[in-house]
C-alpha cells in the first residue's frame, strides 16, 4: 500500500483546529497516520495581503488510489467548510497531495509530486523534519538536500 505525503495549510478560522481536524477525518476516513510534522506558523506565499498560516505534513498509508485520494482530500476541505476563494488565496483548510508513493503523474486533475512543493519552505520544513531522507522522484534529490530560503516561518507546536 502506498505512502502518501500530504501538505496541510489553513488561514482562516480556527487554524489549529483546522488542520488536527483534517487529520481526524482523514483517519476516520480509513488512512493510516504514520508520522504527522509540527504545526508551523508562515507568512502567504504568492499573495501576500492575508492572514498567516498554520501549515504542516502528515505522512499516511492508503488503500486508495490517486485520484481517489483527490476526491477525499476535497471532501475534508468541503467537510471543514472551506469556501470558494481564489488561487492561493485565504483558506480555511487545504490538502495538497505532495507525493504518492514513487509515483509521478501529470495529468488535468493532478500534478504529483506537488508542482511548486520544492519552492514552498512551508512544505520543505514539515518535510524535512519528518522525512529528511526521502527521495524526490523527479528531482532525484533527497528532501534534506533541497534548499529554499525563506525566513519567517516559526514552529508553534
Ligand atoms: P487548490 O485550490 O490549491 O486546493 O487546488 C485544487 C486543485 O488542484 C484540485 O482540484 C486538483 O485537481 C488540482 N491538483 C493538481 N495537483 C494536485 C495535488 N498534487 N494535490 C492536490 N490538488 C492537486
Amino acid at each position: 500500500m502506498p505512502i502518501v505525503y500530504v501538505g496541510l495549510g489553513s488561514n482562516r478560522g480556527d487554524k489549529e483546529k483546522n488542520i488536527l481536524k483534517a487529520i481526524t477525518l482523514l483517519k476516520e476516513n480509513g488512512q493510516k497516520i504514520l508520522k504527522t510534522s509540527s504545526i508551523y506558523k508562515t507568512k502567504p506565499y504568492g499573495y501576500k495581503e492575508q492572514k498567516d498560516f498554520l501549515n504542516a505534513v502528515v505522512k499516511l498509508r492508503t488503500k486508495l488510489n490517486p485520484e481517489n485520494f483527490l476526491i477525499l482530500c476535497k471532501k475534508i476541505e468541503s467537510e471543514i467548510g472551506r469556501k470558494k476563494s481564489f488561487r492561493l488565496g485565504p483558506r480555511e483548510i487545504d490538502l495538497d497531495i505532495l507525493f504518492f508513493g514513487k509515483r509521478v503523474i501529470k495529468n488535468k486533475k493532478l500534478t504529483i509530486p506537488h508542482k511548486d512543493l520544492h519552492n514552498r519552505e512551508f512544505v520543505l520544513r514539515p518535510l524535512r523534519e519528518i522525512s529528511p531522507n526521502l527521495i524526490h522522484p523527479v528531482l532525484k534529490k533527497r528532501i534534506a538536500k533541497i534548499n529554499n530560503v525563506i525566513i519567517g516561518e516559526k514552529k508553534i507546536r
